[in-house]
């Protein structure tokens, strides 16, 4: 059985699978952290790895709304950098997969 849990981005509001999202929490001091494993205790809100919506999160304060909490441009920044890790990753695997698919095949005698 498959259950995955669902949560929704803060900005697009769109739903997806918990590990499809990124978590920002923030803990009992009042600390917001980059929570790329979404196991920190603490209030959470998730984010889409989406440029796009750390863009509209900053314009629009919702992420700094969902958490009660000031963000401050180096909690953004990591926030970002982990979109773009995300993303670096998903592009460089995918990348890999198709190169090693390939293998010379020429060697056939007779
Ligand atoms: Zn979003």
């Amino acid at each position: 059985m498959k259950n995955l849990p669902q949560r929704s981005c803060v900005i697009c509001r769109t739903q997806k699978n918990k590990n499809e999202l990124l978590r920002i929490v923030k803990n009992k001091d009042n600390i917001v952290k980059v929570d790329e494993k979404g196991k920190e205790p603490g209030r959470g809100a998730y984010i889409c790895y989406s440029i796009e919506c750390l863009e509209k999160a900053k314009k629009t304060k919702k992420l700094e709304n969902a958490l009660n909490v000031n963000i401050s441009d180096k909690t953004y920044n990591e926030i970002e950098n982990a979109i773009k890790n995300k993303l670096l990753k998903e592009t460089t695997s995918s990348s890999q997969q198709s190169a090693n698919g390939k293998k010379s095949g020429g060697d056939v005698i007779g």
